[in-house]
């Protein structure tokens, strides 16, 4: 535990303690590491003996399902609750419109760009995934790591930091997760159903979208539209992890996905190799995240985004290397 964090890390302490009936959010189009951590600290609660809402307005995608405890995330919630709390959200307004006007107990989250919009921010950006921060913690704050918590936990863990292949995965991570091991978490299956297996649906998902595959000196960009998703069948709103697959490209320093989104809105999704901070310039655009991965929901039709998102991404790629 880092001293700074000493203070509010307490304070989250006694609050966890006093509270009978806690309501957990994390952000839309929720990935791993957000239904992750609402459903390890949800877990410990409830075995705490607490009355436990635990809440993602988008829904548990169906790849995810096999998450221990995943049935018990609803879409909405209901009065009644006497602590809110965010887990891996760097905004409020990313909790969803419903939520918008929530006062926040505390947050809990590892993104560079979170702007402290709770009452206690235990926001630690070192660590790779807000259920490392969780790994950390809930023992500490003398919550136990069951099995099933074991193995949610290190799923948000494999699925932010892509199989531990990001830069921020430290001894620190390694060691959370061999802890994780202990307590029960099976590796090997989670990193098949979270990390290998994808419905044939997504896999032609893929396929509509790299035809369109395009490079500009080191930036290579595609799209999602939504025909594409008609075509496929596919039901999620997510991109079907394919920004992992354009951060693989060898000739380039940065990627960008666009998703065309049903509201007129297209979700931009950055990745960059070690030393571009693709962060920064999704803080440009309103959005936000962490220096090797950011997105941003940006107003427009997907030609005007793709057309200004990539002259200006180009344009600090260029900058980066000393270039006009
Ligand atoms: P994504 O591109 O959605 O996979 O997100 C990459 C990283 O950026 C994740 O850590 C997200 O939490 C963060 N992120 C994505 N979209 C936004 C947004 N609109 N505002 C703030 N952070 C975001
Ligand atoms: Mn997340
Ligand atoms: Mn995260």
């Amino acid at each position: 535990m880092t001293q700074e964090n000493e203070p509010c890390s307490q304070e989250i302490r006694s609050l966890l303690h006093a509270a009978s009936q806690p309501l957990i959010l994390a952000h839309i189009r929720p990935d791993g590491d957000a239904i992750a951590s609402v459903l390890g600290l949800g877990l410990a609660l409830q075995n705490a003996g607490k009355k436990v809402q635990m809440v993602l307005v988008d829904a548990v995608p169906a790849e995810f399902k096999f998450l221990p405890g995943s049935e018990l995330i609803h879409t909405q919630a209901e009065a009644g609750y006497d602590l809110a709390i965010a887990v891996d959200c760097s905004d409020q307004q990313r909790i969803g419109e419903a939520f918008a006007d929530l006062k926040f107990d505390f947050n809990i989250d590892h993104h560079i760009t979170n702007d402290q919009f709770a009452c206690q921010n235990l926001v630690l950006p070192e660590q790779p995934a807000t259920a490392a921060v969780l790994a950390q913690y809930l023992p500490e704050w003398g919550f136990p790591i069951t099995p099933e918590i074991a193995n949610v936990l290190l799923t948000g863990i494999l699925t932010d930091t892509i199989g531990f292949r990001i830069s921020n995965v430290s001894a620190g991570t390694l060691r959370l997760a061999a802890n994780l091991i202990d307590n029960g978490a099976n590796l090997t299956d989670l990193y098949e159903k979270a990390l290998v297996s994808q419905s044939y649906s997504a896999s032609q998902l893929w396929g509509f979208a790299l035809s369109r595959l395009e490079k500009k000196g080191r930036l290579a960009w595609t799209s999602i539209t939504l025909e594409d998703r008609k075509k496929a069948g596919y039901a999620g709103r997510d991109d079907a992890d394919l920004t992992n697959v354009l951060s693989a490209i060898e000739e380039i320093d940065a990627s960008i996905l666009f998703n065309e989104q049903i509201n007129c809105k297209i979700k931009v999704s950055w990745r960059s190799k070690p030393n571009i901070d693709v962060s920064k310039i999704a803080q440009r655009f309103g959005g936000g995240g962490h220096p090797p991965a950011a997105g941003a929901e940006i107003n427009g039709s997907l030609e005007e985004v793709q057309n200004m998102v990539i002259e200006f991404t180009d344009s600090v790629l260029k900058k980066s290397k000393g270039e006009n």
